[in-house]
């Protein structure tokens, strides 16, 4: 099988699965006083550790581990709801749906047709509710999980900071993909995902700054510094810690390979006349979403899947059902171009033979 589905979710690299296994006897209950509690506890700090210290911020942020990117994001909404949020109409759902249902005084920044947040209107936004002394937080990704379009989060952080509000930003798509400067950014609030780099499932991170005011949502035995109760899923953070180290210390040979197998592929395909969303944009090196006009997505993602090739529609996909992109149409395109568009996401571990073999078929599914 080819798999080109990797911004959902990615393989276990099998660094990560060794260093699992080499604690996996541990019995793992971090708050014990015994051996392997106190094993346990180190094991976690030290997790911790490597991932602050991957992402050159352990002076002034902490980490509150948890299940997922969904956990981490509903945290941060459900930590402010007394407060304005504003976020866009392209966030990933585990932000929208939290918003929707919970939150009374929401705004949403729409996105321009290039796919990036309208700073315009942002600033406008954020000026009026300053001037009426409304406290807020602003949730903006740092890049698309469907179009790989990255977010101009620098110049967002510099308008929370010039109206005082917070900013939470959902990095799951960007770690081990590009450079990130969280601590020149500065944002708030971070979010990051273990399976989302070749970790194990089950392990997040919600990044704070040191002081943050974060409310839990599950209520317990006060692990987590009362942030997030629950036994710590120890031999995933192990792991987590170690795909965030792998991927940070492999970044620029990353860029290199997935930007070649990138293009190359969205070279070839504009010769058999797709629409790549966001061509022109600065993107992820990993992410495409490709437009096969006539095509629903879901009959390519059929086809290609009999051809042995794993694709993501990119839009919101559960229980076997493709639902219609939020992100396409947030940047206006018409029906018949988010019914046909598909994301891939590859991976350092693709090759060009892959690739070549991707494009073959698309042309095929196109003149069938
Ligand atoms: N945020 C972004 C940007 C994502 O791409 C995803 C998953 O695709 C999530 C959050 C949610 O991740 P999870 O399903 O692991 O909770």
């Amino acid at each position: 099988m080819i798999y080109f589905d990797h911004s959902a979710t990615s393989p276990i690299r099998r660094e990560v699965h060794e260093e699992v296994l080499k604690y996996s006897d541990v019995p793992s209950n971090a708050s014990a006083q015994h051996i392997y509690g106190r094993k346990s506890r180190y094991l976690i700090e030290s997790a911790r550790n490597t991932i602050l210290q991957n992402l050159d911020i352990v002076d002034n942020y902490n980490v509150m581990f948890c299940s997922s990117a969904t956990e981490c994001n509903n945290t941060i909404i459900n930590s402010f709801l007394d407060k304005a949020i504003v976020t866009s109409n392209i966030e990933h759902l585990s932000i929208l749906n939290v918003v929707k249902d919970n939150c009374h005084n929401k705004h949403y920044i729409p996105c321009l047709p290039s796919g990036i947040v309208d700073l315009k209107y942002m600033e406008y936004l954020l000026k009026q509710l300053f001037d009426n002394n409304v406290s807020m937080l602003v949730s903006i990704m740092y890049a698309n999980n469907e179009t790989g379009i990255i977010q101009p989060i620098s110049q967002i952080s510099q308008l929370c900071k010039k109206y005082g509000a917070s900013l939470h930003t959902d990095a799951c798509q960007v770690v081990g993909k590009i450079p990130l400067f969280f601590d020149s950014i500065s944002p708030d609030f971070i979010t990051i995902s273990s399976h989302k780099i070749g970790g194990p499932l089950g392990a997040a991170a919600l990044i704070y700054k040191k002081g943050s005011l974060l409310k839990p949502m599950i209520l317990g035995g006060g692990q987590e510094k009362n942030l997030r109760s629950g036994t710590e899923n120890l031999h995933a953070i192990i792991g987590f810690a170690k795909a965030v180290d792998i991927v940070q210390n492999h970044l620029d040979d990353y860029q290199k390979n997935v930007s070649i197998l990138r293009n190359v592929m969205e070279q070839r395909l504009l010769q058999h006349s797709a629409q790549i969303i966001g061509a022109n944009m600065i993107r992820l090196p990993n992410i495409s979403n490709i437009v096969m006009k006539g095509v629903s997505a879901e009959v390519q993602l059929i086809k290609f899947d009999l051809s042995g090739i794993c694709i993501g529609s990119g839009a919101s996909c559960s229980s076997g059902k493709i639902g219609q992109s939020h992100v396409l149409k947030a940047m206006g395109y018409p029906d018949e171009i988010v019914n046909s568009a598909i994301r891939v996401s590859l991976s350092d571990t693709n090759s060009l033979e892959e690739v070549e073999k991707f494009v073959s078929t698309w042309s095929d599914i196109a003149q069938s």
